[in-house]
């Protein structure tokens, strides 16, 4: 593992102490991982990388020594990713900014809106999407945005849900949690909000009784954790799912599919079981969008198929996440599910099951 011994033990569940020590630098990194050649150079290049950042108790988790280790892949920078791509390399994938009508909103789906609080993340995973935005030095949505904001928002009642993101939401202060959460459950066709977060996996100290309380408050809020490996399951995050689900915030999990970090049915099974037993629903399993500096961790569609197929025929509907993909240049999120269905004639449709049983379904005499 990292190097434990660097966490101040009286001071590690504080987690303004996690947020000041975070590691940044190529020295910060040294301190808890023997880096490979490829890795420091990575820190050489770094004016063109996503930035680097990551908290002492998240890097405490990743190996000292092995490059392979899930966890060090996620947070420790690799050469590879200030390297020309051969396939598609794209800053903003999902096209988020042609659909950003005022600052800090993107709403490209007619019910629900994207709200940018922040840029900020307390851990930069070197797979982010929203590279265009997170870690660019925006900071805290300003009184003046957020106002547009809500007034986008007043103005368009066919907007049900507000989602917020970044960055990470739960970076912010509580008052300002609270203060966000209050004014937007303000407006009357907004039905509930979801949060978007890694702080529960990074930085799960964060989660404190008088956080979830706020949450409970401003209810319906619908957490939306983001777990991708069984390793990242510890006790300290085991203790801040179930705080949320105790106060009855439901809590649904979003992974992303990784090259050699979490790319087989077993590594998705465990997930899904460790999280089912603390409560929180395995909900999307998304193909790594081509976000620039990501090919590396890239597995190909065949591949997340074939998973998602073997998973299909093992595991219960509650531990299935969905595979899903977002069309890049902004075509929106399509679920993709094995090919069960082999074609119709003459309304008899012919079906093959994940194991191979072959059957017909016949629609009714009109
Ligand atoms: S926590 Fe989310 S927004 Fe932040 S770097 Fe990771 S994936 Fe990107």
């Amino acid at each position: 593992m990292g190097n434990p011994t660097k966490l101040e033990p009286n001071k590690q569940l504080d987690w303004k102490w996690q947020s000041r020590k975070s590691l940044r630098s190529l020295s910060d990194f040294e301190q808890y991982f023997d880096l490979s050649v490829d890795e420091k150079k990575a820190f050489a290049y770094n004016q063109d990388l996503f930035q680097v950042r990551a908290t002492p108790y998240y890097a405490s988790l990743a190996h000292k020594t092995d490059i392979n280790c899930p966890i060090r892949q996620i947070l420790v920078p690799q050469f590879k990713e200030v390297e020309a791509y051969k396939t598609q390399s794209l800053k903003d994938p999902l096209a988020e900014r042609q659909n950003n009508p005022v600052p800090r909103i993107i709403h490209r789906y007619k019910d629900r809106v994207l709200l940018l609080v922040t840029d900020f993340c307390s851990v930069y995973c070197r797979y982010c999407t929203r590279k265009h935005f997170t870690a660019t030095g925006q900071a805290v949505i300003s009184k003046k945005d957020f106002h547009l904001a809500l007034d986008y928002i007043y103005k368009h009642s066919e907007i049900k849900e507000v989602i917020l993101s970044g960055g990470d939401p739960l970076t912010l202060s509580d008052e300002k949690l609270d203060e966000l959460l209050y004014a937007i459950k303000g407006i009357p066709h907004v039905e509930l909000i979801r949060i978007g977060t890694r702080v529960p996996t990074v930085m799960p100290m964060r989660v404190t009784e008088k956080l979830v309380k706020i949450l409970r408050k401003h209810k319906p809020v619908f957490l939306m954790s983001h777990f991708n490996h069984r390793k990242e399951i510890t006790d300290l995050s085991s203790q801040a799912l179930e705080l949320f689900v105790d106060h009855g915030i439901p809590v649904m999990n979003q992974m992303v599919l990784l090259k050699n970090i979490n790319d087989s049915a077993d590594a998705v099974y465990e997930l899904s079981r460790a999280l089912l037993r603390l409560r929180v629903k395995p909900y999307y399993m998304f193909q790594c969008d081509p976000v620039v500096g990501t090919e590396h961790l890239k597995v190909s569609l065949e591949k997340s198929k074939s998973i998602q197929r073997e998973l299909w025929g093992h595991s219960s509907g509650l531990a299935m996440p969905n595979l899903s993909l977002d069309i890049p240049d902004g075509g929106g999120k399509v679920g993709i599910v094995p090919d069960f269905y082999q074609g119709s004639e003459a309304g008899t449709h012919f079906f093959v099951g994940f194991d191979g049983v072959k059957g017909v379904y016949k629609d009714p005499v009109e």
